[in-house]
């Protein structure tokens, strides 16, 4: 077969560009993404071979093996994997299918500083290897087909690829980096070493390089590192869950973090543990510091990895992890689920429903760790000691921070886990007419309601400014009465589903007529009868000339200076959702 010229997506093209166009400050991450699709693709072998043995031919091991030709100016990286077909190469390293590369797509800015750290962040997968590369040879062959089934493919990264049928003994893939001129440091045994220690520990696959001896220069000339001829493995490849917690240090346990959440930044917090009982498994769950771009993206992926008895089955494996907790990112481990377990079987399964309510314990457990030990929030929920210990010390903050970037989040679980809807109403945080610039939990809130008063007020608006200055809260006002303040979109939806807190009903200041209750003295109460006594007639009037638009028009006592304002029934949908259903077209 000849070779053929096939032009990269429009999408791939743009990305190359600006990978290959952006001053480039984290270089070697291009290793990190080559050695995890070599990871995967034995990953992928692994599983397929499940059902089909044969698929191992004469090779049985896995591992990825990577090496350098200071000579030639390359850098390889091979795996003994599942292999590409041509036309798996032609799909796959020619278009973007991952959402998630499609999404960062969406993100670009044009410039270039802040897009090059987003690279950073997200990766790019294969086409990082033109970070350091002005050309890319992929050679392969699938698993389970004939060796002159191979493929070879060629780019220099611009706007297009060579492919051509090759005959390759071996199974798997090899990738060739023809480096740069200003990127040939990665020529250097020692350099890839390190990189491939911060990076790839954690993959649970041999990672192999020819081992180096020290040579003396001959003739004056310098001397030099030259091959051996025999590869060692440069990776722990023991997966770091399955080690005791007392062997594991905090920075082991965060460039693992790092590792399997492309994250830059520290977790918040992380929980590791093995479960014994109905069913038997071990967690390590990361609370990030940071919202990931795409958190509010409707096919964002759960961020669990899943592992039967230390065998990758799945990534993003969302029967795991409910959709309000979706930021969660981490490892779950199950000695009991069988090796060929599908998305759909996990649906089903006992084992996973059982693991899963246990991993939400977990999560809401951590939250509830960090907000107690948060001493910049208000109130009861802070113990507020003299005398902290050092791992309390670090957590100072930390649940307000949580909370800022995922707390929105954290509220849909109220609608989503009625198992746990009274925990994720005392990890909630609002703002409120009385505390200035701190929130408060709805228990804190109870600690300073009046005698008398019987509900926990609440107003919903757009934003705090407009919520603050709403009429609706005048009588509030005067009468020293705390609101709190909702301003997250999803507040008016989650609300529906609680109705009251620790025996305490919420009630929104803007729907129906409020009733004070035992809060109005009997004066007031007296004058707001003879008030809407002697409105009658006006009233009636006003009724008739907005009956079209209006349902009802009555009397307040919850106005002081403004002379109307507008309510909804109770029951009825709220002015904020109303708009956020017109906003939406509906
Ligand atoms: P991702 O790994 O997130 O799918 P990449 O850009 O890293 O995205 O890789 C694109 C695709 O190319 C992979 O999904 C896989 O199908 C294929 N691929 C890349 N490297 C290899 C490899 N070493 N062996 C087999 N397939 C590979
Ligand atoms: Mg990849």
């Amino acid at each position: 077969m000849t070779k053929q010229t096939h032009s990269f997506q429009a999408e791939v093209a743009q990305l190359l560009h600006l990978v290959t166009h952006s001053l480039y400050s984290n270089q070697e991450i291009f290793l990190r993404e080559l050695i995890s699709n070599a990871s995967d693709a034995c990953d992928k072998l692994r599983f397929e071979a499940l059902g089909d043995a044969s698929l191992y031919g004469d090779q049985p091991k896995l591992e990825v093996r990577v090496s350098f030709d200071k000579a030639a100016k390359t850098l390889t990286i091979t795996d003994t994997g599942i292999g590409m077909t041509e036309q798996e190469a032609i799909e796959n390293l020619g278009t973007i299918a991952k959402s998630g590369t499609k999404a960062f797509m969406e993100k670009l800015s044009g410039d270039q500083k802040a897009d090059s750290q987003l690279i950073g962040q997200f990766g790019v997968g294969f086409y990082s290897g033109f970070i350091v590369a002005d050309k890319i040879t992929v050679e392969s062959r699938r698993a389970g087909v004939a060796a002159s089934e191979g493929v070879r493919w060629v780019s220099g990264g611009a706007g297009d690829f060579d492919v051509e049928q090759i005959t390759r003994e071996e199974r798997g893939t090899s990738i060739t980096l023809h480096l740069r001129p200003e990127a040939q440091e990665f020529l250097n045994g020692y350099k890839l070493k390190q990189i491939i220690a911060k990076y790839s520990d954690h993959i649970s696959l041999p990672i192999l390089m020819e081992k180096e001896e020290w040579k003396e220069g001959e003739n004056d000339q310098p001397g030099d590192m030259v091959k051996t001829g025999e590869w060692e493995a440069v990776n722990k490849a023991n997966a770091l869950w399955t080690r005791a917690k007392k062997d594991i240090s905090d920075e082991q346990y965060k460039d693992f973090y790092k590792a399997i959440s492309h994250d830059f930044e520290d977790p918040l917090t992380w929980s590791h543990n093995r479960v014994e009982g109905n069913t038997e498994y071990t967690q390590l769950l990361y609370i990030p510091a940071k919202a990931p771009f795409d958190l509010y993206q409707r096919d964002k992926h759960a961020g669990i990895k899943l592992y039967v008895k230390r065998v990758f089955i799945m990534d993003d494996a969302e029967a795991l992890m409910p959709q309000y907790l979706r930021f969660v990112k981490g490892v779950i481990d199950s000695a009991d689920l069988p090796l060929n377990v599908s998305r759909e079987l996990l649906q089903e399964s006992r084992d996973v429903k059982l693991i899963r309510d246990g991993s939400v314990k977990r999560v809401l457990s951590m939250l509830e760790d960090l907000a107690k030990h948060d001493r910049h929030e208000a109130g009861t929920d802070a113990e507020v000691t003299d005398v902290v210990s050092e791992e309390d010390k670090a957590k100072e903050g930390k649940y307000s921070q949580f909370y800022a970037e995922f707390g929105a989040v954290l509220k849909e679980g109220l609608g989503e886990d009625m198992a746990n809807r009274d925990r994720i109403a005392k990890l909630l945080r609002f703002a409120s007419t009385t505390q200035d610039g701190v929130v408060t939990s709805f228990a804190d809130y109870k600690t300073r309601m009046k005698e008398g008063q019987d509900a926990i007020y609440y107003i919903t608006a757009d934003t705090l400014a407009a919520a603050k200055n709403s009429p609706q809260l005048e009588v509030f006002k005067k009468k020293g009465i705390e609101v709190l303040l909702m301003t997250d979109r999803v507040d008016e939806w989650a609300l529906n589903f609680v109705h009251e807190f620790d025996g305490t009903p919420l009630q929104s200041v803007a729907k129906g007529a409020v009733d004070l209750g035992k809060l109005q003295d009997e004066t007031e109460k007296k004058a707001a009868e003879e008030a809407a006594e002697a409105f009658k007639p006006v009233l009636a009037k006003l009724k008739e000339a907005l009956k079209d638009k209006a349902e009802d028009v009555r009397a307040t006592s919850r106005l002081v200076d403004s002379p109307a304002c507008l309510v909804v029934q109770d029951g009825g949908m709220s002015l904020q959702l109303a708009r956020m259903l017109k906003q939406a077209g509906q």
